[in-house]
């Protein structure tokens, strides 16, 4: 079977790890050349939208992304030439924060109140309707905290509106959360669907540094509310594929924030802590296989390596290290890898956890 991936990053590259075990074979599509993908397998170098690029990637038996600010068109293209999965209306939604918070609304999930604007006057007025202090964002391409802005004051409007104005915002209320949250889901072509237990993340900058499984004192009835949230999304959607939806807790009530659809960085640690990987979930949910055990394996925590990858030999001499190293250039802030620890419980989890920190501190 071959794989088309719209995406060459490192999520297609342990993606590609994932399936050769399956027999799986791939074909990337990247305009970056030498993307990390491409030391696995075949990296076709073009635009996303490119009709030769398209038509090559048409001869896969399925295609899928791990990258969702690829052209919708470009995706309908080759919904009509092969299976594409998830399907173009599923990638639609999680790429318009609109739609996505939409959805939200429509199957009563929680999720902070929120107001689109189109120019400065509608963003004064619905800064106004939600009060402040609210969050900016604009509707489409915002990652890693980037396209967003906190206002707390009338005067922040017209800064916002210089800053990120010319293109659709949302606005939305800011939610006190205690902590941010994380469900990776997966739904299989004959509809079965299997939730991983929730994550708990760390950011700095937007940017995730960590994540914890298990979540700390997750009762049995929040991680249902996750599931039953995630499941609608699922069928909504009638998705087919691995989806991360993230959330905040506020006092024991799910917020949730937004979807990525497709395999996702909170969801890096099932690669050593759960019974089978996001990666080989997707993989095995796109190409019509049954699904694979999600169960926690034991408590694992991910640091990402931002920037570059220090001492590989120290980072492994610690205990129940895993090292990924994605082959990128090293760059300021940038993902280049990230590392995995593994226990046998949160205690000694917390201490090796710990020891990680420090050693990313000073290497
Ligand atoms: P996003 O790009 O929507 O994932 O937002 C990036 C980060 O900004 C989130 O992980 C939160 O830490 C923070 N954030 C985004 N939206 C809100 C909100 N409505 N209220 C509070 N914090 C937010």
């Amino acid at each position: 079977v071959l794989v088309g991936v719209l995406g060459a990053g490192q999520l297609g590259r342990m993606l590609a790890l994932a399936g050769y075990p399956l027999g799986l074979r791939f074909r990337f599509l990247d305009p970056t050349p030498g993307s990390p993908a491409s030391a696995l397998a075949e990296q076709i170098v073009a635009d996303y939208d490119d009709a030769e690029a398209l038509a090559r990637l048409s001869e896969c038996d399925v295609v899928t992304f791990e990258f969702e600010n690829v052209p919708v068109d470009a995706v309908e293209v080759l919904a009509t030439r092969t299976r594409v999965h998830p399907s173009p209306t599923a990638l639609a939604v999680a790429q318009d924060r609109l739609h996505e918070k939409t959805a939200f609304r429509e199957l009563r999930i929680p999720t902070a109140t929120f107001a689109a604007a189109h120019d400065e006057a509608e963003l004064r007025a619905a800064v106004a309707q939600i009060g402040l202090p609210a969050v900016v964002k604009t509707r489409r391409f915002g990652y890693d905290g980037k396209g967003q802005l906190v206002v707390r004051s009338e005067a922040d409007v017209t800064a916002a509106w210089r800053s990120l104005g010319e293109r659709p915002l949302l606005v939305e209320a800011l939610v006190p959360f205690t902590r941010e949250l994380s469900l990776l889901a997966v739904r299989a072509r004959s509809g079965e669907a299997r939730f991983y237990p929730l994550v708990e993340n760390s950011h700095a900058d937007g940017v995730l540094r960590e994540s914890r499984v298990p979540a700390r004192g997750i009762s049995a009835r929040l991680q249902e509310e996750a599931e039953s949230h995630a499941h609608r999304l699922l069928e909504q959607l009638d998705y087919v594929g691995v989806l991360a939806l993230e959330l905040f807790d506020v006092e024991g009530v799910l917020h949730a924030n937004e979807i990525a659809p497709r395999v996702h960085n909170s969801g890096h640690w099932t690669i050593e802590g759960a019974a089978t990987s996001q990666f080989e979930n997707h993989l095995r949910a796109v190409s019509g296989l049954p699904l694979g055990e999600t169960a926690l394996t034991g408590p694992t925590a991910m640091l990402n390596l931002l920037g570059r990858i220090p001492s590989p030999g120290r980072l492994l001499a610690l205990p129940g290290a895993h090292l990924h190293d994605y082959g990128k250039a090293p760059r300021a802030g940038r993902k280049v890898g990230h590392l995995t620890l593994r226990a046998d419980h949160e205690a000694a989890l917390d201490e090796r956890l710990g020891a990680a920190r420090a050693l990313l501190e000073t290497d």
